[in-house]
């Protein structure tokens, strides 16, 4: 604006004698807005002049000509200054990588040039000159800069059009979401993150200092979930932070992450859950294939289901060594994906009816058999993205099956109260992004798939 101001004012003096000029100079000014031309439409602007902005990429330089690669969001474009503009040559020689700058210039056809157009600098303008950089956009191979030094620079790191890509493809997968709750008439509620219990149990909470007293971050938004439908909302989702004290340092943990979470009313058996999942990814996928953002495989459903007691006798005769008879462990979910994969081509399978040993304490059990739970698992192409269950909601077996797994009573008392007023039967499941977005991208880490992740030792940025 004070540039402007500046610039109105010397007009004005420089052309006492003529106001008309004045007010045109202005107006080509390339302080002026001039429409910005995103770099994929240009194109469509041959012979034209138009405005582009966005991160120089790269500069080559030689003694008559200098061309610069402009990068915005939708892709880069070759620009040319000859040394007969000695003044626009020697801006463009100060200009480091990385800078943001704003061109005006006329587009050609070239066909040498890598996009079959250029554009012909006739003004530029450093919006933001960049310092030696401490990480590399363009990278001479992927393992140039090691994970940590890169998600110290996230921001530049995401600079990268394969990391762009990640945050691309997770926008569309969240759009398909939505489309399908919202057909199906689902609720969007928002629950709180601070509690004054622990969600689930003690070990992987995090406490922090809440005024006088100590809240808990939330583990899940479980309970939340439930109380609305116990406040007869019938179908909800969440999209929110979800806290884990996990000290592992695997590839698909972190201490927070995005949970997807739905609940629904007058569900008895987790058929009527798996139905409604396949639906909501198959709505996910088909919104990436929409957008075009990656090659990608619509799964089909029925996703392949098989229960935890089928699954165990597969992995025996296959001579996997399995530690718990209640679950899975990750090299279990690797091989189990591995063989239903090779005999019903499908990337997806649901694992049924877990016992108990393995489940909370809110998961309903079997009436025909109560050491088995009415839940399933979803693996993903060798991990779990899933947990979901058909929930307890008669207060007295609640209660007893609490008992029956030592948890505090106490501390439930809250929870106790949701189903003392009426409760519809219902059930539902939490399902993690990250793990969706790593596996679909063939992504090694879940960290990768996460804009700023947050771990054991990772605070920052
Ligand atoms: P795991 O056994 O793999 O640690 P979990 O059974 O503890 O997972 P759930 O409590 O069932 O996880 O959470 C529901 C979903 O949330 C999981 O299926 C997974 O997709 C995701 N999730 C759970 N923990 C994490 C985590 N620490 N980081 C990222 N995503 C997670
Ligand atoms: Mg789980």
């Amino acid at each position: 604006m004070l540039n402007l101001l500046n610039q109105y004012k010397n007009n004005k003096s420089n052309n006492k004698n003529n106001q008309k000029t004045s007010i045109k100079t202005i107006k080509n000014n390339h302080n002026i807005k001039m429409k910005r031309t995103q770099i994929k439409q240009i194109k469509e602007h041959i012979s034209k002049q138009i405005c582009i902005k966005g991160f120089v990429q790269k500069i080559r330089g030689q003694s008559k000509i200098k061309f610069l690669i402009l990068r915005d969001i939708t892709g880069t474009i070759q620009c040319i200054c000859t040394s007969k503009d000695e003044s626009l040559f020697e801006q463009i020689s100060k200009i480091t990588p990385e800078s943001v700058v704003s061109i005006i210039g006329l587009v050609k056809e070239e066909k040498q040039a890598p996009s079959g157009v250029e554009l012909k600098i006739e003004k530029i303008e450093i919006l933001s000159l960049s310092e030696d950089l401490p990480i590399q956009v363009i990278e001479k191979n992927k393992t140039e800069t090691t994970l940590p030094k890169r998600l110290d620079y996230r921001w530049i790191d995401i600079r990268k059009t394969d990391k762009l890509k990640i945050f691309q493809v997770w926008t569309s997968l969240e759009i398909g979401m939505r489309k399908y709750f919202e057909k199906e008439k689902f609720m969007q509620i928002y629950t709180p993150s601070f509690m004054s219990t622990p969600s689930e149990s003690g070990a992987e909470v995090f406490e922090v200092k809440y005024f006088e007293t100590t809240a808990y971050l939330s583990q899940s938004p479980q309970f939340y979930k439930q109380m609305a439908l116990a406040g007869g909302f019938e179908k909800v989702f969440v999209v929110g932070p979800v806290f884990r004290a996990e000290k592992s340092n695997t590839t698909r943990h972190l201490t927070q992450f995005t949970g997807w979470d739905f609940e629904v009313s007058y569900v008895d058996e987790i058929k009527e859950l798996i139905d409604i999942e396949e639906d909501m990814i198959i709505s996910c996928f088909k919104q990436i294939e929409i957008d075009k953002l990656i090659d990608i495989k619509i799964p089909q459903k029925p996703f392949p289901t098989i229960t935890m007691k089928q699954a165990k006798e597969i992995l025996k005769l296959e001579k996997i060594k399995s530690e718990k008879d209640y679950d899975l462990s990750p090299e279990e979910e690797r091989k189990l994906s591995q063989i239903i994969e090779k005999k019903f081509k499908h990337e997806f399978v649901f694992l049924t009816d877990f016992p108990t040993q393995g489940r909370p304490f809110y998961h309903k059990r079997y009436d025909e058999d109560k050491t088995l739970t009415k839940s399933f698992d979803l693996l993903y192409k060798g991990i779990e993205i899933t947990t979901g269950a058909i929930r307890e909601h008669k207060l007295e077996i609640l209660k007893k099956q609490a008992i029956d797994k030592e948890m505090d009573l106490e501390s439930l008392e809250q929870y106790f109260e949701f189903f003392k007023y009426g409760c519809p039967p219902h059930g539902g499941c939490g399902l993690g992004p990250e793990r969706i977005i790593m596996k679909l991208l063939d992504l090694e880490t879940i960290k990768e798939a996460t804009l700023l992740p947050r771990d054991v030792t990772r605070l920052t940025p």
